[in-house]
């Protein structure tokens, strides 16, 4: 490590010191950067490399809401700020009983660098609240929504601060979130939040598009090789949005998913999995995934396993961070497992990362890889700034072509830095070298 990073990276500690997801995901930029510090002394000149570990603003926030049962509820709310060099900060919102502080700022910190690999101008943000919408009623989520956004409305704007979906939030959330925005503030602003529902400004393709994204660039590692997806065996963690449709993408080009998951277990269906059905249960009917057994009985449902025990020759996690660990990435491989490409956030440690690396597994880091969901966001703001709305078709096609291009560019700076297909790399020096400019350009602010 250069030592003005050792340096940052010390700092950055100290300050941090009780926030380990935080530095697992500053630790992993930083030691990207070596050759860019000793390329651009400006940067250490003007301390870009400090400025940009610490959040511009963070808001941390009470939720106070009644349940069914009448009973009154207190959660935390938290929206991170974290970098807006690039415009308005972009991010998704989580509900998930284990949101704390240091989550949101890895996330956010994450964000900024994906976002920056899109090309387009969004900064980097994350929120969201330790609560489950998990075995909640329409009416008691609907409740909590409003009183987060009573909070959270202070802070964002579509020329501000633009939140999203993430684990917990989707189309439902996204909807009661922006009735109550629009309630308090009396104004149909469309681009202040997106993944809404296409019924009312939300863009098509966006439900799908961190799954299909994710897929798009998978796709493009391969050609490196001269492959393609053709009957491949493929593992999904999750089942959630991103799982989803990375599975639809899959089954479309050819690949064969055998396995997927929820936080209870996994299934495993030899012939391949039913996506229709499994859309059914987790999106429409907000069912376990063990429930696909009802309709095919040939499938096998495993509890509280990991889905990485299932051979493949593919790995997409879908679900969240630090799901393969150095011990699951070994298992990975001696099952055969050739192409790692991630849609969760920072699903592999950092150690599994470096056995997978060793392994000459092609692997692609999900703030690469998952970049397709904010780039659409972004699309979507676009289409809401003129109150316009693209097909399809249109949308995936540009999805696609930025997911080409994220996928050349960080290949590009891999490759400049003498370490070919290190993508994760080539990720971090593309992402951050477009945030440091604009940091630059912007003065001592
Ligand atoms: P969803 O809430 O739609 O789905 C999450 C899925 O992962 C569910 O199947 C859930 O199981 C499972 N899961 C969640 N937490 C755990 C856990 N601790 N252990 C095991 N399984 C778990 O979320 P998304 O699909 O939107 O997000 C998945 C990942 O993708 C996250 O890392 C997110 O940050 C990332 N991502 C999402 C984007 C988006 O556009 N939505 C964009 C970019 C990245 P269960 O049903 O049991 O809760």
């Amino acid at each position: 490590m250069h030592p003005y990073i050792e340096k940052v990276f010390d700092i950055t500690c100290k300050r941090n010191h009780t926030e380990p997801l935080f530095l697992q995901a500053v630790q992993e930029v930083l030691e990207s950067l070596t050759p860019v510090v000793e390329e651009h002394p400006e940067l250490e000149e003007l301390n870009v490399l400090e400025r940009i570990c610490e959040p511009e603003r963070q808001v941390i926030f009470r939720i106070v809401w009644q349940d069914d049962q009448g009973h009154i509820q207190v959660n935390r709310g938290f929206r991170t700020a974290f970098n807006g060099a690039l415009g308005p900060y972009k991010g998704g919102l989580r509900f998930h009983p284990t949101v704390n502080n240091g989550m949101i700022k890895f996330l956010a910190f994450e964000q900024i660098f994906k976002n920056s690999l899109t090309g387009l101008q969004i900064g980097g943000g994350k929120g969201g609240a330790d609560f489950s919408p998990r075995g909640r009623s329409d009416s008691e989520v609907m409740r909590f929504c409003q009183a987060f956004m009573t909070e959270l409305c202070r802070y964002i704007g579509d020329r501000r601060d633009v939140p999203a979906g993430d684990i917990g939030v989707g189309a439902r959330e996204i909807g009661y979130l922006f009735g109550q925005y629009k309630r308090i503030t009396n104004r149909y602003e469309l681009g202040v939040l997106t993944g809404k529902s296409t019924e009312w400004g939300g863009s098509l393709a966006r439900k799908e598009a961190t799954g299909y994204g994710c897929v798009y660039f998978a796709q493009e590692m391969l050609k490196t090789s001269g492959e393609a997806f053709d009957g491949k065996t493929c593992v999904v963690s999750g089942s959630g949005n991103v799982a989803l449709y990375a599975m639809q993408k899959l089954e479309q080009l050819g690949a064969k998913v055998v396995a997927c998951s929820d936080s209870d277990g996994y299934i495993y269906h030899e012939k391949g999995i039913d996506f229709e059905l499994v859309r059914q249960i987790k999106e429409v009917d907000r069912q376990r995934i063990r429930t696909y057994l009802e309709t095919h009985k040939d499938a096998k449902y495993k509890a509280g396993c990991s889905v990485w025990e299932v051979p493949c020759q593919m790995a997409f996690p879908c679900a969240t961070q630090n799901e393969i660990t150095e011990d699951t990435a070994r298992v990975l491989i001696d099952n055969g497992c050739r192409l790692v490409c991630e849609g969760a956030n920072m699903p592999t440690t950092p150690e599994g990362v470096h056995i997978f690396q060793e392994a000459g597994v092609l692997y692609g880091p999900g703030k690469a890889a998952n970049a397709g969901g904010v780039a659409v966001s972004a699309l979507e703001m676009q289409q809401n700034a003129n109150w316009s709305a693209w097909t399809f078709d249109e949308v995936d096609q540009r999805l696609h072509k930025i997911m080409e291009k994220i996928h050349s560019t960080c290949l590009s700076h891999s490759q400049k830095y003498g370490r070919d297909q290190d993508y994760v790399m080539g990720a971090n020096i593309a992402g951050f070298l477009r945030v440091a400019q604009a940091m630059v350009a912007h003065g001592v602010v």
